[in-house]
């Protein structure tokens, strides 16, 4: 509606952010990511983070899955390459190739998965880590801490902040920017923290959002946000500005949504359809 339109225009914080595509662009111009998300039972997580990506503006996403949903991804993706993590000895090779790589929505918590995501870590790219990502790296934090500094985004919602840091969610909520700037200083990353008025910091700078509404807490939503932190990060942006820029585009969709389903009836997927305005 023309209320929202003007409201939000009248904010302006990342006006211009993206520039204008190149006349000359081609698809690896604004960058190629790569997402290792779903699993059986979880499609939809690489569904939803994958087509973020695109939206985004990224050229090429390759989503990565397990080989017992391969064939089924295959059937409901039409933009995402989709290839099986498993079943490419070379996977990890094919992940030093890409712009910038994210894992977590929706893998499970298996001990392969554990094992794969050691190995992911190591490779030297820009990355975000989310969902079943961060809970199993809670178990093994020195992964974070031997990455190159400040190319990891973490983007824990409370109860996934409340592992990685080992303290209850209501002692959280007393200080929640104290303990995720410590968090981030100490782990050298970028930490975005989920919620009303997300928090992003570098241990140095902090950003909190103010667009999106408690109609995004739904399920599916922090997948959305995955997609387009990474395909921010995968055209070039440092952490700190990719988690900035992607909460903000991600909440001022999640506005959009509202405005045409309302709070109460938006999904996840109304989000990914609303990125387009939010960028426009
Ligand atoms: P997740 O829990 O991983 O699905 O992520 C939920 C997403 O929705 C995050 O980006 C949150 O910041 C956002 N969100 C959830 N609840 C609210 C709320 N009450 N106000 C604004 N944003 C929210
Ligand atoms: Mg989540």
């Amino acid at each position: 509606s023309v209320a929202l339109f003007e409201s939000k225009l009248g904010d302006n914080l990342f006006k211009g952010t993206l520039g204008k595509r190149e006349k000359d662009a081609h698809k690896g111009t604004y960058g190629k990511v790569g997402i290792i998300a779903g699993s059986k039972g979880m499609c939809g997580s690489a569904y939803l983070c994958s087509n973020s990506a695109f939206k985004t503006g990224s050229g090429l996403v390759y989503n990565i899955v397990s080989e017992n949903i391969l064939d089924i991804m295959s059937i409901k993706f039409i933009e995402p390459i989709v290839k099986s993590f498993e079943y490419d000895r070379d996977m990890l090779e094919f992940l030093k190739g890409l712009d910038a790589v994210a894992i977590g929505p929706g893998i499970g918590l298996t001990s392969s998965n554990e094992n794969m995501l050691s190995e992911v870590l190591e490779i030297d790219k820009p990355m975000v880590v989310d969902a079943d990502g961060l809970t199993l790296l809670s178990k093994n934090i020195s992964l974070l801490k031997s990455r190159t500094p400040y190319t990891t985004v973490l983007t824990p919602h409370l109860g996934e902040f409340s592992r990685l840091i080992k303290k209850d969610i209501l002692e959280i909520e007393e200080q929640r920017e104290k303990l995720a700037v410590e968090f981030a200083r100490e782990c050298k990353c970028t930490l975005l923290l989920k919620g009303n008025n997300t928090i992003v910091t570098n241990g140095e700078d902090t950003y909190i959002n103010n667009t999106g509404n408690p109609g995004m807490a739904t399920a599916g939503s922090g997948d959305v946000l995955t997609g387009i932190v990474v395909s921010l990060l995968g055209r070039g942006f440092k952490t700190y500005r990719a988690a900035s820029v992607g909460c903000y585009i991600h909440g001022l969709a999640g506005d959009y949504a509202r405005d045409k389903v309302g709070e109460e009836s938006m999904v996840a997927s109304d989000i990914l359809n609303n990125i387009s305005s939010a960028i426009e």
